[in-house]
């Protein structure tokens, strides 16, 4: 499968793995970094993490995992609102890569609006591409007039991380139509509705039946059907880490998609983007 453009140059791939509780205890520490290795052997190039995971943990379980390839990750972590200041964010960026064991991070990304303007934030980014810390920058949880409000920024701006799933599709209205025009992609976070009721639900079940996959694997490669989306499922279990890799091989027909959008429809209007 081959990867989205970057807005700045380079590629992003379409299918990665989230970290989200990641790095909380020492005693499922060796299965997380497994989870991850193995994502990493079956063609998952993207990790992404945040200082916010475990407060660091899981960004030291990536560093575990990725030790010794990392030219073969694109590699992604999430600063929190109140560290992105002028002074905070390259502060809080240096504790990022040290945790990680690396050099240079991928995409950094704003992991949620707070009160540092974001003309702030989007400056001290520059900064730290300027200073080699990272490659790309990016924001999530922003919907179109947060995005607006960037300004002149926006042509540097990677990518938007936002909620996006079958059972949650209002970014679909105007927020992705906004980054196509735009050349950036957007990355889909939970995939899976956090693998709670969105995978039980009976037409979802239903489509996947039809084609001998998991429901999992249908929710996964929805998100890939989406024009312009990276999607982020986060797995430990390595069944799980197996049957997301095979989504990037899925995809959808005309029949599937209709089927789809019939028990999830699209959504008709304008709602505030929604977010975890
Ligand atoms: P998710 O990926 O939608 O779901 C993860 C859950 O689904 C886990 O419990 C996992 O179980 C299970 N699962 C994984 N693959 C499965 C499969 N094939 N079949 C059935 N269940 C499966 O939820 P998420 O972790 O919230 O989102 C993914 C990533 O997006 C996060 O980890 C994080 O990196 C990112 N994220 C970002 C934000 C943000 O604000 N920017 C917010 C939320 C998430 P096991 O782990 O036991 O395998």
């Amino acid at each position: 499968m081959t990867g989205l453009r970057l807005p700045g140059g380079g590629e992003i791939p379409r299918l990665g793995m989230g970290t989200w509780r990641m790095g909380e205890r020492a005693r499922d520490r060796a299965a997380e970094v497994a989870a991850l290795r193995l994502g990493l052997d079956l063609g998952l190039g993207l990790i992404d993490t945040a200082e916010m995971y475990g407060e660091g943990g899981a960004e030291e379980v990536v560093a575990e995992a990725i030790r010794g390839r990392r030219e073969s990750v694109f590699l992604v972590s999430k600063a929190y609102p109140h560290n992105a200041s002028r002074r905070g964010l390259p502060q809080a960026c240096a504790r990022s890569l040290r945790r990680l064991g690396v050099e240079c991070l991928d995409l950094y990304l704003l992991h949620w609006r707070g009160s540092v303007p974001l003309a702030e934030t989007a400056e001290a980014m520059e900064r730290l591409r300027e200073a080699g810390m990272i490659r790309h920058w990016g924001v999530s949880n922003l919907d179109v007039a947060d995005l607006e409000e960037l300004g002149p920024a926006l042509a540097h701006c990677a990518t938007d991380q936002v909620l996006l799933n079958l059972a949650h599709r209002g970014a679909e209205y105007d927020l992705l139509p906004f980054c196509a025009a735009r050349g950036m992609p957007v990355m889909a976070y939970s995939p899976l509705g956090q693998g709670g009721a969105l995978l039980r639900h009976p037409a979802l079940k239903a489509v996947a039946a039809a084609r001998g996959a998991t429901p999992g694997q249908m929710a996964i490669a929805w998100t890939l059907s989406r024009p312009g989306v990276v999607s982020i499922p986060k797995a430990v279990d390595p069944g799980h880490v197996r049957q997301n890799a095979a989504a990037a091989e899925i995809i959808l027909s005309p029949e599937e998609l209709a089927a789809l959008d019939a028990a999830f429809p699209p959504p008709r209007r304008k709602r505030p983007l929604a977010m975890l």
